[in-house]
């Protein structure tokens, strides 16, 4: 694969990606995907999904966990419905994303990525050791598949997900960097908090935002067309770049209920990210 192939988050039957029509359309190279909901993860939609991609010569490079009940409608209701931090939830959702990992690697892919939610900010709470834990459980299930998990950022700031890597202490959790989340849920400001988990960095999210007008973390910053928003692409890029980055450019823009809208701005992303790339490495 060459230096920043571009890519896009992509959905099958779940999630806020675009569906795999437009990304053959569109002749991007790589996805990123949303795993399918239960009933779809099986070894023939996964051998039919394979050889779509193949036949449009589309390379599979992470798979993302989502789970039935999460609801992003709120900073608010983010933290207390998503990833594996709801307690109530947990357990089942661990097993979930261990049969995601499985379906995974029915698609020939050695990622999987997930937002794990809102980590507590008490190092010392049951909470927090408890989400140790299972993270452990959860990356050991990971590597058996010869897999490595990445953590999308944004519920928490850049130190504090160090801190959470550290303590987990296993060498398969890296981080898939995703700088809108960080302007979008206000913990921090993304080009720094690059610089800072840089290290760990081995997939992103080319996305943009705008932070909130007022109460940044309380309330949401908008998500808006590649380029439009605060997080500075010619910076995002050039700083990746500084970091030792090679990986895809995944695109994503979350905006499902308007496909057509959806299309147009994915076409702009790949082009500003092309005119970019040319600028940056040449
Ligand atoms: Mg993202």
């Amino acid at each position: 694969m060459s230096q920043w192939p571009i890519g896009v988050f992509t959905s099958v039957d779940a999630g806020l990606g675009v569906h795999l029509d437009v990304v053959q359309e569109l002749q991007i190279p790589t996805v990123q995907i949303h795993a399918p909901h239960r009933e779809t993860r099986t070894p023939e939609q996964a051998a039919a999904f394979l050889e779509k991609c193949s036949a449009a010569g589309i390379q599979i490079t992470a798979v993302f966990g989502g789970f039935d009940g999460e609801s992003y409608a709120s900073i608010a209701k983010t933290a207390e419905t998503v990833g594996l931090v709801p307690e109530a939830t947990r357990a089942a959702r661990v097993q979930e994303m261990k049969e995601i990992s499985d379906f995974t690697k029915l698609l020939g892919c050695n990622v999987v990525a997930l937002h794990i939610g809102f980590v507590p900010s008490d190092r010392n709470s049951e909470s927090y050791r408890s989400l140790i834990e299972c993270t452990r459980d959860l990356l050991d299930h990971v590597a058996a598949n010869g897999q490595n998990l990445h953590l999308e950022t944004g519920q928490e700031t850049a130190d504090h997900l160090l801190e959470f890597i550290a303590d987990v202490e296993r060498d398969n959790l890296f981080i898939n960097f995703d700088p809108a989340n960080m302007i979008l849920y206000g913990t921090g400001e993304p080009i720094e908090a690059l610089r800072k988990v840089g290290h760990y960095v081995r997939s992103v999210h080319c996305k943009d935002g705008t932070w909130a007008a007022a109460n940044r973390g309380v309330d949401w910053g908008a998500e808006v067309p590649l380029g439009a928003g605060d997080v500075g692409m010619e910076n995002y890029l050039r700083t990746l770049k500084e970091i030792g980055y090679t990986g895809p450019l995944t695109i994503e823009r979350e905006i499902p209920h308007d496909r057509e809208r959806q299309k147009a701005d994915i076409g702009q992303a790949v082009q500003l990210l092309e005119s970019l790339r040319t600028k940056i490495l040449s």
